[in-house]
C-alpha cells in the first residue's frame, strides 16, 4: 500500500496511474503537481488527486512514491527541483517514452551516478489523448509496464514499483535502457512519425480539402496517432534521435524499393511484399 503518492503531471499517463491506483484500493492520499493550475484543479474535481502543490520540492517531501509524467523535455527540470526534497523511504519512477535521456537526465543532476532510488519506467499504455480529463482507471489494465534498472538501482526500489504497477493489472518485464529504447523506435516512435509524415504530406498539398474530404476508414485508423500531443512527441524525437533516425532510414530504403517494385510492374515481388507483412502482422499482432 502506498501512503501518499505524489504525481508530477497530472495528464493522461499520470492522471490514470492515480485513477488506476485509487480503484484497486492501493493508495492513501495522491498530491498533484504540475504547471498548470487549471488542469490540477480539473483533476481535484474529478477526484483523481486529493490535493495539488505547484511546486515539485513540495509535492515530494512527504511521499513514499513518486510518479514523474511530464514531457521528457520537462524531466531535468523536475529532477532539479525535487533534489534534496526526498524523504529517505520515497522511490521515484517515471513514464517518460524515452530511458536514455532519462538517466543522462539524472546523472547530470544528480552528479554523475543514478539515485539508487529512481527507477526509471515506461508504461506501454497510451492513447492520442492528452490531459488529465482523458485519463481513466483501466488504462494500464493488461499492459505491459518496462522497468529499466541500472546498476546503482536499488532492488529494493525495483520491486515497489513493480508490485505498483502489478496492483493496477500491469504486466512489468526489466530490460536495459539501450535495448527498451532500439525497442521503442521501432514499434511506437517510427510508426508515428509515419502518422505525423503521411498528413502533414497530405495536408501541404495544394488540393488537400478534398484529398481529407475522400479520407476513409484505412486512411482514419492510420492515422489516429497523428492527433497525439506535438510538444510530447518533439521531445521524444529529440530524446531518441540516433535509434528513431536509423528506424527512418530504413523505413525510407523499404519505400524506395516499394517504389521501384511498382514503378516496374514486378507483381510477384509486389505480392511477396505484401504477403511477408500479412503473414508478420498476423503471427504478432
Ligand atoms: P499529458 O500532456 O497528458 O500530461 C503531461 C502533464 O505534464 C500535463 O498535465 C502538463 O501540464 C504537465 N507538465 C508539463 N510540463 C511540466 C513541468 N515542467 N512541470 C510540471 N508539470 C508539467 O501527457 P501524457 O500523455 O500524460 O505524457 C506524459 C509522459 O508520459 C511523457 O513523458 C510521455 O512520453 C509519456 N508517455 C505517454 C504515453 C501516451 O500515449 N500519451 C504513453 C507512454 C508514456
Amino acid at each position: 500500500m502506498i501512503e501518499r503518492l505524489a504525481v508530477i503531471g497530472v495528464g493522461l499517463i499520470g492522471g490514470s496511474l492515480a485513477r488506476a491506483l485509487r480503484a484497486a484500493d492501493a493508495v492513501g492520499e495522491v498530491i498533484g503537481c504540475g504547471r498548470s493550475l487549471e488542469n490540477l484543479k480539473l483533476a481535484l474535481e474529478l477526484g483523481v488527486i486529493d490535493d495539488y502543490v505547484l511546486e515539485p520540492g513540495d509535492a515530494v517531501a512527504d511521499a513514499d512514491m513518486v510518479f514523474i509524467a511530464v514531457p521528457l523535455g520537462a524531466i531535468a527540470g523536475v529532477f532539479a527541483k525535487i533534489k534534496g526534497r526526498l524523504p529517505a523511504r520515497a522511490v521515484v519512477t517515471d513514464g517518460g517514452s524515452v530511458k536514455g535521456s532519462v538517466v543522462s537526465d539524472a546523472r547530470r543532476v544528480f552528479g554523475g551516478n543514478v539515485p539508487s532510488w529512481l527507477v526509471p519506467g515506461h508504461p506501454i499504455a497510451g492513447t492520442e489523448r492528452s490531459g488529465v480529463g482523458s485519463s481513466f482507471p483501466d488504462l494500464y489494465q493488461n499492459r505491459r509496464v518496462i522497468l529499466t534498472p541500472v546498476p546503482e538501482t536499488d532492488p529494493g526500489a525495483v520491486a515497489r514499483v513493480r508490485a505498483m504497477w502489478e496492483q493496477v493489472g500491469s504486466e512489468v518485464t526489466e530490460m536495459s535502457v539501450e535495448h527498451h529504447d532500439e525497442v521503442l523506435a521501432a514499434t511506437s516512435h517510427l510508426p508515428h512519425m509515419l502518422a505525423f509524415g503521411l498528413v502533414d504530406a497530405l495536408a501541404r498539398m495544394r488540393s488537400n480539402d478534398e484529398i481529407f474530404r475522400y479520407a476513409a476508414g484505412g486512411f482514419r485508423d492510420f492515422t489516429r496517432i497523428a492527433s497525439s500531443s506535438p510538444e510530447m512527441w518533439r521531445d521524444i524525437c529529440l530524446a531518441n534521435a540516433e535509434a528513431l533516425s536509423g528506424m527512418l532510414s530504413r523505413f525510407g530504403d523499404e519505400m524506395n524499393e516499394l517504389s521501384n517494385t511498382i514503378r516496374s510492374a514486378d507483381a510477384d515481388a509486389l505480392l511477396s511484399i505484401f504477403e511477408r507483412a500479412r503473414a508478420a502482422r498476423e503471427r504478432y499482432v
